[in-house]
């Protein structure tokens, strides 16, 4: 192997991976130096997402909502299956093949692109050079003309509460309880903790949630929050708002926790915690102190809109950088820094960056917030559908939620979309595309949508910003 490269990548998540891959198909000679290894001791590609994030999450949530639904849902249809039984080891059996077939499938797209995959921890020397230790603590250094750091995060641990791997877990110990805890603590309401929360609560765990915050999804429209709280209370999630948690103790078996909330101190007995309390840059012993490069106050690399860091040819991506913590963000930022290495003028539009909680319903938001455009004192409008009357929702007894789209008061223009329904994920990717395109709520309004499709309640929404819904009473006066 030669040891000089057009571009060195560390770390292969779907930051990582993409960087590379983009930057093979641009003719530059590409390696990605990834430290995770499988049980048989071979570089195990993917990253956090498709390991133990994003693809093993929603496989369990998948499986999880199909066997809630036979329990619950499909005697509204008239289907009786009599007793619906889940076998834990199966469903965990089924994930890990999907994760195998994607890692697997990385590891196929490298080869195919001509991406040469290094095993061991990377680390930037001054220079652009990469000094890379595997596992029996060989070191060689790879001389590259560009680097793209791509490490990563890791999930927060909190000192009340200390992940052991058994009754107390991470979000990845959570991805394999191999059976369904009876009662099932989760500390912290976010994105993470509320997903694991859905796929044991689905299956019978009694689910309590304690968020340190008084407010839920904070960084969601509050509209949109108010409503999903709503949802997942009637679903049975026991989500208790304004609990920090303050210690944890270990005894015969389960977890004893304490929290304390605005009327006092309290505790639970749970028989699994799980700590989702956020997650933070993996950015320690990433870089030599002459490298030239640094972390912000949070801990993540310093880059600009660009991910080009304060090192000249050293660019980071993904989680490692400031910004939303998504797959997919990193995997755009990966391929900006490919193009614009191989001398593209790529950017990336980062107001246009769609996030989702994959609770049932899905929660899902582009853009600005009503409270956002409030204060920065933007004129908006706004126009609401609500999956109740939408007939493809009906038909499918899926009619929880409702599509809200925000518009620029004077030039229309749409500024934001947030939702929760039905396949909001998919749904709120409509707008993301109309805004890409700079649309007005008109422009969507005017576009045909194929009926009976959930897409229909994206459209009404677009109507009704100015008071043109047809299957809702508008609220507003027609203009
Ligand atoms: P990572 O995926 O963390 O990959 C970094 C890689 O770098 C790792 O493989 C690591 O081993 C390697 N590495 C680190 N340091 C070094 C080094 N020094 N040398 C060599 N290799 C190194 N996001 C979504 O968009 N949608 C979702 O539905 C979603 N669900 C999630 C569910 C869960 C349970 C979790 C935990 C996360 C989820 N995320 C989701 C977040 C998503 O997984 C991350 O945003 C994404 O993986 C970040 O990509 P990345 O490439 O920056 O880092
Ligand atoms: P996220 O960063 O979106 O994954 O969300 C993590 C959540 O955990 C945040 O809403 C935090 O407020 C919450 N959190 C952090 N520490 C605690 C704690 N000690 N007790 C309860 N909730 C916490």
């Amino acid at each position: 192997m030669s040891d000089k490269f057009d571009v060195v990548v560390i770390g292969a998540g779907p930051a990582g991976y993409v960087a590379a891959i983009k930057a093979a198909q641009l003719g530059l000679s590409t390696a990605c130096v990834e430290q995770w290894l499988d049980d048989k001791g071979k570089v195990r590609l993917g990253g956090t997402c498709l390991n133990v994030g994003c693809i093993p999450s929603k496989a369990l949530l998948d499986s999880s909502q199909k066997y809630h639904e036979a329990v619950s849902d499909f005697s509204v249809h008239g289907i009786s299956v009599g007793e619906t039984t889940i076998d834990v080891p199966a469903m965990l059996e089924r994930k890990d093949k999907i994760v195998d077939q994607l890692t697997g499938g990385v590891a196929g797209l490298f080869k195919h692109n001509g991406v040469t995959p290094v095993a061991g921890t990377g680390k930037v020397l001054a220079g652009a050079k990469v000094e890379v230790t595997d596992k029996d603590g060989n070191v060689q250094v790879l001389e590259a003309d560009n680097v793209i750091i791509a490490a990563g995060s890791l999930p927060v641990n909190i000192p009340p509460a200390p992940v052991n791997g058994d009754t107390i877990v991470d979000s990845t110990g959570a991805l394999e309880f191999q059976a369904i805890p009876e009662r099932l603590g989760v500390i912290g309401a976010g994105v993470i903790g509320l997903e694991l929360g859905s796929v044991w609560g689905r299956l019978g765990a009694e689910v309590v949630v304690l968020e340190a915050l008084d407010d839920f999804l904070p960084m969601m429209d509050a509209q949109i929050s108010k409503e999903t709280a709503k949802i997942l209370k009637k679903q049975g999630l026991d989500i208790r708002l304004g609990a920090r948690v303050t210690a944890s103790e270990v005894k015969d078996g389960k977890v004893l926790v304490s929290y304390s909330s605005a009327d006092g101190e309290h505790s639970e007995t749970f028989d699994k915690l799980i700590v989702a309390v956020g997650r933070r840059p993996r950015s320690e012993e990433l870089f030599s102190t002459d490298s030239g490069l640094t972390l912000d106050e949070r801990g993540f690399i310093f880059v600009n809109e660009f991910c080009e860091t304060e090192a000249p040819h050293v660019y980071a991506v993904g989680d490692v950088v400031r910004g939303p913590m998504l797959a997919h963000k990193g995997s755009e930022e990966g391929v900006m820094v490919a193009e614009r290495i191989a001398g593209k003028p790529a950017q990336l539009n980062y107001d246009c960056i769609p996030s989702v909680v994959y609770t049932h319903p899905e929660v899902a938001a582009v853009g600005k917030t009503e409270q956002q455009l409030k204060a920065e004192g933007v004129p908006y409008k706004s126009g609401t559908f609500p999956f109740v009357a939408s007939g493809r929702a009906l038909a499918a007894n899926d009619s929880d939620g409702l599509v809200k789209l925000l518009a620029h008061e004077e030039t229309d223009r749409i500024l934001g979309c947030h939702i929760v329904g039905p396949s909001a994920a998919d749904l709120v990717q409509q707008v993301v595309i109309a805004m890409e395109f700079g649309s007005s709520a008109e422009d969507l309004a005017l576009t045909v949508f194929g009926h009976p499709t959930l897409s229909e309640a994206v459209h009404e929404a677009a109507l009704a910003v100015d008071g043109h819904a047809i299957h809702i009473a508008n609220r507003k006066k027609r203009k």
